[in-house]
C-alpha cells in the first residue's frame, strides 16, 4: 500500500481527539489528577506503536497498567486487540540489557535448562543474555519511566511493536489493565478508484500501487490476480498485522476495529 494516513485518537477521560504525539502528553494531565484521591499503589502508562525501524506508521495504543498485573497481561492484551491470528509465539526485549552473547557455550546452557525443563531458570538465562524480559514479571519490577522495550508477534512474519513508558503513578487501577486511547480507523481509500473506503487488502500485492480495495474494485482485482480470488482477500482492520498470516481482527474494542466511516459533507 502507497497511503500514508496520519491518526488520531479519543480521550478515554474526556472523549476530544488528538494526534499520535498530542494524546500522551494529555493523557498524563488526566492521569497525573487522579493521582491526588487515587487507591494507593502503583501504576504505568505505556504507549505502544509500531517499531520506527518499519518507517512511521500511525497505530497507536496508550494503556494504563496496573504494577500487579504481569508482563504476561499487556502480551495477551496486545494479542486481542492488534496481532492473534494462530498462537505465534511472541517476547518483549530490552535492547539495551542485551549482553554480548556468550556464543556456544550460552546455547548450551539453554539447551541444558530447556531439557529439564526449568522454565524459571531459562527465563532467568534469557533475560540477563539477551534482555528478553520474562512475561512472568510483574510490571511494576519490569517498567520505569523512559524505559524502551521492543515487542515481537510472531518469529516468521514478525509484527513489531516499540513499548515506551511514558509516566510511573502511585495509584492502582482499577482493572489490570485500562485502554486509555487508540488510534481511530484509518482513512484508508481504495486504491483503484480512490473514492470509497477500503474494506479489503489483497495480502499477496500489498507492497504494490493498488493493495486495498473498495467492494467494486475488489472484484476487479480478483480478475487479474488469482491469489486475490482464492486466499489472499484480507478484511481492513485497525492493527499493523492488516493483511499478515491469517489476521482478521481483534477481540476486544471491536467497534473500532473495523473500515473508517467516510465523513459526509454538505
Ligand atoms: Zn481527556
Ligand atoms: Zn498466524
Ligand atoms: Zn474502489
Ligand atoms: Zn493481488
Amino acid at each position: 500500500m502507497s497511503q500514508k494516513t496520519a491518526s488520531s485518537g479519543k480521550c478515554i477521560f474526556c472523549n476530544e481527539s488528538f494526534t499520535k504525539t498530542g494524546i500522551t502528553k494529555h493523557l498524563n494531565t488526566h492521569l497525573a489528577e487522579k493521582t491526588k484521591d487515587g487507591k494507593p499503589g502503583k501504576s504505568i502508562h505505556v504507549k505502544i506503536e509500531v517499531n520506527p525501524k518499519w518507517g512511521a506508521l500511525p497505530y497507536f495504543i496508550n494503556l494504563w497498567v496496573d504494577g500487579n498485573s504481569s508482563m504476561g497481561d499487556i502480551d495477551i492484551f496486545l494479542r486481542q486487540i492488534w496481532l492473534e491470528c494462530c498462537g505465534h509465539m511472541s517476547s518483549f526485549t530490552n535492547q539495551k540489557a542485551q549482553k554480548k552473547s556468550g556464543g556456544l557455550w550460552d546455547f548450551f546452557e539453554a539447551g541444558v535448562i530447556l531439557e529439564k525443563e526449568n522454565t524459571k531458570e531459562y527465563e532467568k538465562l534469557m533475560e540477563t543474555q539477551n534482555g528478553e524480559v520474562p512475561k512472568s514479571k510483574k510490571t511494576k519490577d519490569a517498567l520505569y519511566k523512559n524505559l524502551k522495550l521492543d515487542y515481537q508477534y510472531d518469529f516468521g512474519s514478525t509484527t513489531e511493536l516499540l513499548l515506551t513508558v511514558m509516566e510511573e503513578y502511585p495509584i492502582a487501577t482499577k482493572e489490570k489493565i485500562v485502554l486509555l486511547s487508540r488510534n481511530e480507523p484509518l482513512e484508508i481509500f481504495c486504491e483503484t478508484c480512490g473514492k470509497e473506503p477500503a474494506s479489503l487488502v489483497c495480502a499477496v500485492c500489498m507492497g504494490d500501487e493498488e493493495s486495498a480495495f473498495c467492494k467494486a474494485c475488489a472484484k476487479k482485482h480478483g480478475k487479474t490476480c488469482s491469489d486475490f480470488k482464492d486466499y489472499a482477500a484480507m478484511p481492513v482492520v485497525n492493527s499493523p498485522r492488516m493483511g499478515v498470516c491469517a489476521y482478521e481482527g481483534g477481540r476486544i474494542d471491536k467497534k473500532r476495529d473495523g473500515v473508517f466511516i467516510k465523513k459526509v459533507t454538505t
